[in-house]
């Protein structure tokens, strides 16, 4: 590091956001580029975004009868086989381990690229009777996909941390009840804790998740007009457990299959997080996942020094006492300029600034990070106007991505004026649709948009009697976007 310069961020979020982005993950401390193209090295400030996520959505699934386990990370290529559509849904991306040590395998392993091939054959022995259903199993791991695609930290790698749940049930309404209950609970993430309000709905029939009935998936909107799959849960019918053979003695003693879900969420999340609230001064994040979430920086000059740092440590010390994760940086060798400057790169959501005229007013000066508003609060009532100030900046985050959301679903009729309404502002098109993957592919060779989800409750939600693209009568509703 040759100067301060260097530490900020040099590129714009509106005019460059691929480069920016690149340098918020960077410069900020959360990931850097492995020597091997499509790998990342997770750093420790980033690695704790990941661990509060997993915090959260991890007690949920604890609290709804999940219980973790943990599979071995390769596959024998005939576990693999016995799902037809696996192998062909996932065939160009799996990587291989042909070789242990000096000797040849004698069958080739599949490094996973999801778990369902080894999951599924140990719940089918697992599961022996009714009374063993539900049975749901989870796993926090890392999985690999071999894609050729240009490196994004946190939203394409060639390998990627996630969770992948796995249940059996007795029948189909268990089953799915089982799909929804994960796809809300992904909902609540973004809503509650990532600032991000998605879109609910389900996947078109040709790209739900191989071998799947439906799939369903939360989408988020991303500044520069584009989708990211936030998170996905399929309801897997009886085709896995026909596969694996997960079959259960029913009450009538009856041998009948098991229904299948499969839910993931990876850390695409974090990705879309830091793409959609950072700025150009660097990282935003909502104090929910912030590792700190209030940085103390005192003013002081050589003779007011000693009183200004007991009078900040005392506040950093009323703060962790209450539970914030705060932080006082009392070094010597930085300016508070520098100090701001550096907090602010590194998405600390809220600042506290001491000098002497805090000291004698008894005060402390608030500054909320994403718009730099600023306001005074007493030394007593420090706490809670603490507390009010970290509920506050979640707020903005989460009215700039509803605004963001709202004004970017748009509906449009006709094929030309769908490639026009994407091509000028992005974001989501809205249109009848007809059901035939056709319709999409005309707008896909055009300007690489997609039906990314059509609404879960079809009658909610209808906008228009014939699609869009080729004016057959709709069937459904589509949401058409670009995405990453
Ligand atoms: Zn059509």
């Amino acid at each position: 590091m040759s100067g301060e310069q260097e530490l900020g961020i040099t590129e714009s979020k509106e005019h460059n956001p691929g480069d920016w982005y690149a340098e918020v993950v960077q410069k900020a401390g959360l990931a850097d580029y492995a020597p091997m193209g499509g790998f990342i090295v997770t750093r420790p400030r980033g690695y704790a975004l990941w661990e509060r996520l997993q915090g959260y959505l991890d007690g949920w699934f604890k609290e709804t009868g999940v219980q973790n386990a943990y599979f071995p990370m390769f596959i024998p290529e005939s576990y693999l086989e016995r799902e037809k559509d696996i192998v062909e849904g996932f065939d160009p991306e799996v990587a291989w381990v042909t070789q242990g040590g000096h000797d040849e395998l004698e069958e080739r392993l599949a490094v996973r690229p999801t778990s369902e091939s080894i999951i599924t054959p140990f719940i089918s022995q697992w599961v022996r009777s009714h009374r063993d259903l539900p049975m749901r199993v989870n796993q926090w791991c890392s999985v690999v996909r071999w894609e050729a695609t240009e490196t994004k930290p946190f939203i394409r790698t060639k390998e990627f941390l996630w969770q992948e749940g796995h249940t059996a049930h007795r029948d189909h309404e268990s089953a799915w009840e089982e799909t929804m209950l994960r796809l809300e609970q992904y909902e609540r993430l973004y809503e509650d804790v990532l600032a991000l309000p998605p879109l609910k709905g389900r996947k078109p029939p040709h790209d739900k998740f191989p071998g799947a009935h439906t799939t369903t998936t939360v989408e988020t909107l991303m500044p520069d007009g584009k989708s990211v799959q936030a998170a996905t849960s399929h309801y897997l019918g009886t085709s896995f457990a026909e596969a694996y053979d997960v079959a259960y003695a029913d009450e009538d003693e009856e041998e009948r299959l098991a229904n299948t879900t499969s839910w993931g969420l990876s850390w695409r999340a974090l990705g879309a997080l830091i793409m959609s609230h950072s700025d150009d001064q660097g990282l935003v994040v909502p104090p929910t996942l912030a590792p700190d979430q209030v940085v103390i920086v005192p003013i002081w000059q050589e003779e007011t020094r000693d009183a200004v740092l007991e009078y900040a440590d005392g506040i950093r010390e009323a703060l962790a006492g209450a539970g914030v994760r705060v932080r006082l940086d009392d070094r010597d060798q930085r300016n508070p300029g520098f100090k701001y400057n550096e907090w602010e790169l590194k998405g600390v959501p809220l600042r506290i600034e001491v000098g002497p005229n805090e000291v004698e007013d008894g005060e402390a000066t608030l500054v909320h990070r994403p718009d730099g508003e600023r306001e005074v609060a007493d030394r007593e009532g420090v706490v809670d106007a603490v507390d009010d100030a970290l509920d506050t900046v979640y707020a903005k985050l989460y009215a700039a991505a509803e605004e963001r959301l709202e004004e970017n679903v748009r509906e449009a009729h006709g094929r030309g004026e769908i490639l026009g309404t994407i091509g000028r502002h992005g974001g989501y098109v809205k249109t009848g649709w007809c059901g035939d993957e056709a319709c999409e592919t005309e707008i896909k060779d055009e300007i690489a948009a997609e039906i990314v989800m059509v609404p879960l409750d079809d009658d909610a939600d209808p906008v228009h009697e014939d699609c869009g693209v080729c004016g057959a009568p709709a069937t459904t509703t589509a949401y058409f976007a670009q995405s990453y």
